[in-house]
């Protein structure tokens, strides 16, 4: 194939920022050669960033189990036997302790996920106040607690929240074989009232979940022609939870998912594309690649909502080797 897809590009102006990109272009991107896309991504991330940081953010569960909803790859819902056992909301003062921890082992953002289809307006109350506490503490804050409405959107940016993460996971087409219990119109409305209440935006999605390449496409494309950017991209590997209708899963090339780190990359230049659940049983040469592909952040810390995560002296290591120091 000739490597004029998408018009070659002057790799030292990558042009502007674009709302538009279609999904023909996006899949010429996946096509390309391998070594001609990571270059194009590197190229593009040199630009908007210093390629030698990584962000550093760490996520504890402030409510775990028990969720109602039927996402495939959670071990979280309710449907499935996985051996998650539902809890309470956490105590402020737990909640605090983590994120002290967290700040010392040099996280800038602390994120906190409850399993939730939605808050309800006084557990809300409570996260609010988990999100003015941690502010304290001088790190960003994130949550990820299911849909909102417009006016719970707007008390968590009163409350300071700075990012808040949902995910489009998949493609629109691929989306009802993950989730029935809503659809993929609910997810854009609620990350309309995040971006309309003033709120940083952290949205991606996962691959591995037996999509096709097609559906990749469309997940970036998805993505890349939201109003805004998301400032946050997570792409996430697809944990093969036993207990959950996606255990048995066959694993995806880490290939094409390097392919669909430096495709975002491309698509979103201004945006922090992290590596986020799946790195547990990821190389350190695909881990080194994702980040040679323009992945800059990183969940840090032993767990991962409720699934393992490699552990911080493992990813001090691999930074340093790297080369990599953490974004202030
Ligand atoms: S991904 Fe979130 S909404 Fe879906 S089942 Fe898990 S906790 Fe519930």
């Amino acid at each position: 194939m000739s490597l004029a897809t998408n018009a070659t590009p002057d790799v030292n102006r990558p042009g502007p920022v674009r709302h538009d990109w279609t999904r023909a272009e996006i899949g010429a991107l996946f096509d390309l050669p391998f070594p001609e896309l990571i270059f194009r991504a590197q190229s593009v991330h040199r630009h908007y960033f210093d390629p030698t940081e990584v962000q550093i953010s760490t996520l504890l569960s402030i409510k775990t189990g028990g969720c109602p909803e039927d996402c495939a790859y959670c071990p979280q819902s309710a449907r499935y036997h996985t051996g998650v056992e539902a809890e309470k909301l956490m105590a402020l003062d737990a909640v605090l302790a983590e994120a002290r921890a967290a700040k010392s082992a040099g996280a800038s953002r602390f994120c906190m996920g409850a399993a939730w289809r939605s808050p309800k307006d006084r557990d809300l109350a409570q996260v609010c106040a988990m999100v003015e506490a941690v502010k304290t503490l001088g790190l960003e804050t994130c949550a990820t607690l299911g849909m909102l409405t417009a006016a719970q959107a707007r008390k968590l940016k009163g409350a300071g929240l700075d990012y808040y993460n949902h995910n489009l996971d998949t493609s629109p087409e691929f989306y009802g074989e993950i989730i029935t219990t809503r659809v993929y119109q609910d997810r854009l409305e609620t990350l309309a009232h995040v971006r309309d209440a003033g709120i940083h935006v952290c949205c991606g999605g996962i691959v591995g979940m037996g999509e096709s390449r097609s559906d990749r496409v469309g997940m970036i494309a998805a993505l890349a022609s939201l109003p805004a950017h998301p400032e946050s991209v997570p792409i996430n590997m697809l944990i093969r939870v036993a207990g959950t209708p996606l255990a048995d899963q066959p694993p995806l090339d880490p290939l094409e998912f390097v392919r669909t780190v430096a495709v975002a990359r491309i698509t979103m230049p201004q945006s922090v594309v992290r590596l986020s659940a799946g790195r547990e049983d990821m190389s350190e040469e695909t881990q080194a690649l994702c980040f040679l592909a323009g992945a800059n952040s990183i969940f840090y810390g032993p767990k991962l909502l409720t699934t393992a995560n490699p552990e911080r002296d493992r990813d001090r290591a691999l930074m340093e080797k790297l080369g990599l120091s953490p974004m202030q």
